[in-house]
């Protein structure tokens, strides 16, 4: 079974072609500057002795459909597959599937439409799934798709925790609570944490953290999400690279009061030049490593924020589960940064966590423990792959419609 995973943003898209038979990736690629005038277009596939080999396509790409037609182009004639037609399925991601989805779901026109209608809950992300949803149906007519929504695991969040304590015709009208995202990599590390302690996921209680360029967390009890530091877009929580996080709302209307900020202004302030960046001037946490130890004040500033901030929310998530089985990092600094790692998680012994120094300071691919073996809660370091879960998830989808 071959199942094509897409993840189509506004200019760019990225592609990942699976073998289910043993999940192994036979290519991978991505097209960007869709719409600009160079743009690039790069594939990796393994051929048939099962060495690496690389093709990459500049010139200009105006359209998904144009992009599309290149990824294809590209899959065709590395002769990893002979036609698209040849798919099993299509897996597409979707950022924001508001409250009408709450789990993968096959392809047709009412999911379309509804897509669509989430927009204003996700204009940054949702537009760019959509046309790479269209355009694929309109060239794959006969390939089950389906697509994965981000916010979908989170859909388990109680009331009391998705709900913001404004006029509740707020929520009835417009639909104004917390979503959370990232949802595809939380299920994914929790499911591969209670297959690395051999528990049953559905007993398992987990603080997942996805630290990357974006960074959210998540308590899941029992195997489900019970509550998440994103919200309704992926700017409450965490410090992030270049978001705020969690702010007082009247921040903003001071600003605006005060110093003339618009409603643009506000928006890029504490999208694109807040969070470590913020404070740092980088949102490249191992720039801001080095900078912290060369001695820079303000990279060490934004490092211990960034720390407790974390620490505050395993104190939180903590209190929320009750009981902690195990806190798993994924994403790329929750993967890379054994410093992170150590500090947000210093001083919590009362918490039943402690992390072994040692381990963590070890470079190493795969799932590591990296608590001591008297921490009653385990701390794991575990790769995400959103990529694989959503292919997995298209092909459960897939099989339970036949
Ligand atoms: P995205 O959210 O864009 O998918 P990633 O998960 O790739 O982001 O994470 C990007 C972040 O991970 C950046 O801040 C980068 O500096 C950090 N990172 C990547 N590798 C390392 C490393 N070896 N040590 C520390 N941080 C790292």
């Amino acid at each position: 079974m071959k199942i094509l995973v897409l993840n189509a943003g506004s200019s760019s898209i990225k592609f990942q072609l699976f073998s289910m038979v043993d999940s192994s990736v036979m290519a991978s690629g991505l097209v960007e500057q869709i719409g600009e005038n160079e743009s690039n277009a790069r594939i990796k596939y393994n051929d048939n002795q099962g060495s690496e080999c690389k093709k990459e396509i500049k010139g200009s790409i105006p359209n998904h459909e144009a992009a599309l037609k290149i990824m294809s182009t590209l899959l065709i004639e590395s002769g990893v597959i002979k036609d698209l037609n040849e798919l099993d399925g299509i897996g597409h991601r979707v950022v924001q599937g508001g409250a009408s989805f709450s789990e993968p779901v096959l392809v047709d026109e009412w999911v379309v439409t509804e897509i669509e209608r989430l927009i204003p809950l996700a204009p940054l992300h949702n537009p760019g799934h959509l046309a790479g949803i269209k355009v694929s149906l309109e060239q794959s007519p006969q390939v089950p798709q389906v697509v994965v929504f981000d916010t979908a695991f989170h859909s388990s969040l109680p009331k009391h925790a998705y709900l913001y304590a404004i006029p509740y015709k707020l929520y009835e009208d417009l639909k104004i609570r917390r979503y959370g995202f990232h949802g595809t990599s939380h299920h994914y590390i929790v499911k591969e944490a209670a297959k690395y302690l051999k528990k049953d996921v559905n007993s398992l209680n987990a603080i997942t953290l996805h630290l990357g360029n974006g960074a959210s967390m998540s308590a899941v009890k029992n195997g489900k999400s019970v509550d998440t530091s994103m919200g309704l877009t992926p700017l409450e929580g965490l410090i992030m690279g270049t978001r705020s996080g969690d702010i007082d709302p009247a921040v903003l209307f001071y600003l605006a009061r005060k110093e003339g900020y618009t409603i643009e202004d506000l928006d890029r302030l504490v999208n694109k030049e807040s969070g470590l960046k913020g404070i740092c001037g980088s949102n490249d946490m191992r720039e801001i490593g080095k900078m912290a130890q060369e001695g820079n004040a303000q990279a060490q500033l934004a490092l211990d924020m960034f720390n407790y901030r974390i620490k505050k929310y395993i104190g939180a998530y903590s209190a929320v589960l009750g009981k902690v089985d195990c806190i798993i990092f994924t994403g790329g600094i929750g993967e890379n940064d054994s410093a992170v790692r150590f500090n947000s998680c210093s001083n919590l012994e009362n918490f039943g966590i402690k992390i072994d120094a040692s381990i963590n300071n070890q470079r190493s691919s795969g799932i590591v423990k990296i608590s001591t073996e008297e921490s009653p809660v385990k701390v794991l370091v575990i790769p995400t792959n959103e990529e694989l879960e959503i292919a997995l998830q298209t092909k459960e989808v897939i099989e339970r419609a036949k």
